[in-house]
């Protein structure tokens, strides 16, 4: 069974939009996300159109700050300062990866966490591991989102999530450690030893490794969950594009047969940005001192 992302994003981004109308209607403006774009990687250029395009969907308003590629760390730092006391912004969304002058970790640290509506800042993360409220990374809450939707069962199940980024791998190794999920997690990556002993004893495996198919099916329980997040460009003479989006995981049948797996493309990333109009939804509620609940 494909464990598709679309209708679960649709439904996402319908619900928001639902809050930030009635947001506007009781603040007379918009949530609104800042959408800071620097150089012209081709990759990121989709992400932006993208997460535009979902904001339009969620009617939350975007403020558009596109730079130029051979900005400074000073300069790139100073836009954000102005758009962090700017108070028609809800949230300030970075497209990364930087180009490569710019140090993205040190940049990012200038993003309150108010205003950090991926969930990457030091705070957010903290707050998921104390369990507090908090704006919670995007991917790993559309994998959760997604686990809800289509009734999976997380409480006694043994996970496996393969990569230890803070944007994925980490965040979502917490939240299913959380009393909320009470999965017991087992957290691989390049250095451990026999993957497919962990792989083989998992009930729920998320790919969050960014190599192109390198988990195979057969590394896998036959009716295992796989949550596939890589997302890996290869190259494809038969796309106008010139390269296809494949996963981290390999699976012979379309369907997925006896396993339930998300598609790549339309899986995942679908998610990812439905979970980035929420969090600015709610980063903007909490800045006028409200819940969503009380809208
Ligand atoms: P990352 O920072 O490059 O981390 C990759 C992780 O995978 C590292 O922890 C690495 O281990 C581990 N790894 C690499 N090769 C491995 C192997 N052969 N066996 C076991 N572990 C291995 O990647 P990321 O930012 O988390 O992204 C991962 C993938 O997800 C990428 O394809 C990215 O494009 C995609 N992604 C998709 C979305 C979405 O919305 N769909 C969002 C974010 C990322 P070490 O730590 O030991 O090096």
């Amino acid at each position: 069974m494909l464990l598709s992302g679309k209708e679960p994003s649709v439904k996402m981004k319908a619900d928001t939009r639902i809050l930030s109308e009635k947001f506007e209607a009781r603040f007379s403006r918009k949530p609104t996300l800042a959408v800071v774009y620097v150089g012209n990687n081709p990759a990121s250029a989709v992400y932006v159109r993208n997460k535009k395009k979902a904001c339009e969907e969620t009617s939350i308003g975007h403020l558009d700050v596109d730079l130029d590629e051979n900005i400074s760390e000073e300069e790139l730092i100073c836009r954000i300062k102005e758009l962090e006391k700017d108070e028609k912004v809800d949230g300030i969304l970075l497209q990364l990866p930087l180009p490569k002058h710019l140090d993205e970790t040190r940049v990012l640290k200038y993003i309150s966490a108010e205003k950090d509506v991926d969930g990457f800042s030091e705070t957010n993360l903290g707050r998921l591991l104390t369990e507090e409220k908090g704006l919670v990374a995007c991917t790993p809450k559309g994998i959760m989102y997604m686990l809800d939707y289509y009734n999976i069962e997380t409480e006694g199940k043994n996970v496996v999530v393969v990569g230890r980024s803070r944007i994925v791998g980490k965040p979502v190794s917490a939240l299913l450690s959380q009393k909320k999920r009470n999965a017991t997690v087992t957290l691989c990556h390049t250095k451990t030893e026999n993957l497919e002993f962990y792989l083989k004893n998992a009930d729920i495996v998320i790919c969050a490794v960014g190599r192109p198919r390198v988990i195979k099916e057969n590394m896998v329980k036959k009716d295992a969950v796989v949550i596939d997040v890589g997302t890996n460009r290869v190259g494809d003479s038969t796309k106008k594009s010139g390269y296809a989006l494949v996963g981290d995981f390999c699976y012979s049948q379309e369907d997925g047969g006896s396993l339930k797996v998300t598609p790549v493309p339309g899986g995942v990333g679908l998610m990812t940005v439905a979970s980035l109009m929420e969090n600015t939804v709610i980063a903007a509620c909490r800045r006028m001192g409200i819940e969503t609940e009380e809208l």
